[in-house]
C-alpha cells in the first residue's frame, strides 16, 4: 500500500500521523472510502461529492480544490500499482484544537492511502448467505450523536454491536435506533425485500453509495424501492435481507438471530442485484 501525508507519497509502513492531529485526538474528521476494482475506481465522483457534503456539514474546509483532490487520488492509485484496493480519503481538523477560533479558519489535514483489498469473510457467506444479529446496542442518533450522514469514525456503538455479534457467532450486527427501527451495521447499510419491493432505513444511517447503486439497479428493472422507517419486526418477516457496502459489496443475510430469513437461501432479487452490481464494475464509463 501507499499513503499521501504532508504533501508526499510514502510507503504505507512509513506513514505516520502526527499525535496532535485533531482527527486522532477528538475524532474531529470526516472521510470517504472508494474502492478500486480491476484498476478502476468505482463511482469516485459520488464519493468525492459525499466527502464535500460531509466536510461542509463538519465546517471543515476541503484542504485542496476538488479537481486537484481527484487528480491526487488517481495518482495515488496508479502509484500503488494495486488492481484491487480501498482508498481512504481523510480530512481532519488539523493540529490546532478548536477553541474560540472560527471553524473555517483552521488549516485542515488531508491524508490519503490505498491499501490492498482483502476479503476477510468466509467465502461461503457470499454464495450461501451469512448470519446476522439484531443488537441490544442502540445506534446513537441526533440530537445526541453526530449526523450519521456525515461519514465519521465515532464508532463506539458500531464497535459494541460488532462485539455483540461476535459473541453470537456473527460478523453482522444490525443496530436498532431508540424507537425500535432498524438503522445499519458496522460499515454497511441493510436492505430487505418483501413482495418483490425493496425497503431500506431512512434515518440513522449513512447514505451509502452501494445502497444508492442497489436502488438504481432495482428501479431500472421496475422494482419499487422505499427509503423509509423499518421496524425491527419487519426484518424477521421479510423474504430476503442483505447488507451492502463498498467494502463488502452485496452480502446476503439468511439467518437473523438464529431465525431463517425467507426460505433460508439467497433469494432471486438479492442474486439479481448482486450480478448487476458486479456487472457495473466492468463499465468503462466508471473509471
Ligand atoms: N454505513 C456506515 C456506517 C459506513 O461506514 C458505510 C461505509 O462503508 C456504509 C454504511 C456503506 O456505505 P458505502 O456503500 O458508501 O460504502
Amino acid at each position: 500500500g501507499i499513503a499521501w501525508i504532508e504533501n508526499e507519497f510514502v510507503p504505507i509502513g512509513k506513514a505516520r500521523i502526527p499525535i496532535l492531529d485533531q482527527g486522532f485526538l477528538h475524532s474531529d474528521l470526516t472521510y470517504d472510502v472508494p474502492a478500486v476494482w480491476n484498476g478502476r475506481i468505482f463511482r469516485l465522483d459520488d464519493h468525492l461529492d459525499r466527502l464535500e457534503v460531509s466536510c461542509a456539514k463538519m465546517r471543515l474546509p476541503l484542504p485542496i480544490a476538488r479537481p486537484e483532490l481527484r487528480r491526487l487520488v488517481m495518482e495515488l492509485v496508479s502509484r500503488s500499482g494495486l488492481r484491487d484496493a480501498y482508498v481512504e480519503i481523510i480530512v481532519t481538523r488539523g493540529l490546532k484544537f478548536l477553541r474560540g477560533a472560527q471553524a473555517e479558519d483552521i488549516i485542515p489535514n488531508l491524508y490519503l492511502m490505498a491499501v490492498p483489498y482483502v476479503w476477510i469473510l468466509p467465502l461461503e457467506y457470499q454464495n450461501h448467505g451469512a448470519p446476522a444479529v439484531v443488537t441490544r446496542t442502540v445506534r446513537r442518533t441526533p440530537p445526541g450523536a453526530l449526523d450519521p450522514t456525515i461519514k465519521n469514525l465515532q464508532w463506539g456503538d458500531l464497535v459494541r454491536g460488532l462485539m455483540e455479534a461476535g459473541d453470537r457467532d456473527s460478523f453482522f450486527p444490525i443496530l436498532p435506533d431508540g424507537d425500535g427501527n432498524a438503522t445499519e451495521g458496522a460499515g454497511y447499510n441493510i436492505v430487505l425485500v418483501r413482495n418483490g419491493e425493496l425497503h431500506t432505513p431512512r434515518r440513522g444511517v449513512l447514505e451509502g453509495i452501494t445502497r444508492r447503486t442497489v436502488l438504481e439497479i432495482a428501479a431500472a428493472r421496475g422494482l419499487k424501492t422505499h427509503v423509509t422507517e423499518i421496524p425491527i419486526q419487519a426484518l424477521y418477516e421479510c423474504d430476503e435481507l442483505f447488507m451492502c457496502s463498498t467494502a463488502g459489496g452485496i452480502m446476503p443475510l439468511v439467518l437473523l438471530d438464529g431465525n431463517i430469513v425467507g426460505d433460508g437461501t439467497v433469494g432471486p432479487v438479492t442474486r439479481m442485484i448482486w450480478e448487476a452490481y458486479w456487472d457495473l464494475h466492468d463499465d468503462p464509463q466508471l473509471s
